[in-house]
């Protein structure tokens, strides 16, 4: 039995190698088709080790299983490089939801930093720029750490 599960396992990975494209900075990118967040996805059929058993199932979960060897109990896998569709085992780690939406508002915080730096101009200045008011920009900054925020959503 347990053989059939590491060889079900194994035999995912195998095909989701197939579809992934290893970047210079180290990140796999699968290519596949990725969920509403933007998490790469493939269906799984039996696969007991995983909670989801069978359908869909993120690719990152499927190689930190692989790679790991087991999903740690009442953790999610997180991005350490946030490349939502990247499945390099090094850059996945566990952790809670709570450390997942601090990354994420971090992420969110650094973004806007990000464009202050790219736009070379101040937060009231990026403000105005995106048309909204500098305290609606600090939201907006939240919403860019969401996994669920696409770009042109208000
Ligand atoms: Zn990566």
């Amino acid at each position: 039995m347990g053989r059939r599960r590491l060889s079900n396992i194994s035999l995912k990975w195998q095909a989701i190698q197939n579809k992934v494209l290893k970047t210079d900075s180290g990140c796999w990118l699968w290519q596949g088709h990725t969920n509403a967040a933007g998490y790469g996805i493939v269906t799984c059929e039996n696969m007991t080790d995983l909670p989801e058993n069978s359908g869909q199932v993120t690719v990152h979960k499927v190689s930190y299983l692989y790679h790991y060897g087991r999903l740690p109990k009442d953790k999610i896998i997180l991005h350490d490089c946030d490349n939502k569709r990247c499945c390099n085992p090094e850059h996945l780690r566990a952790g809670t939801h709570l450390e997942n939406s601090r990354d994420a508002q971090e992420r969110g915080r650094l973004r806007g930093i990000n464009y202050i730096k790219e736009y070379g101009c101040t937060r009231t200045e990026l403000a105005r720029k995106l048309n909204i008011t500098p305290g609606n920009l600090s939201n907006r900054m939240r919403k860019w750490g969401n996994p669920y925020y696409k770009p042109g959503n208000r």
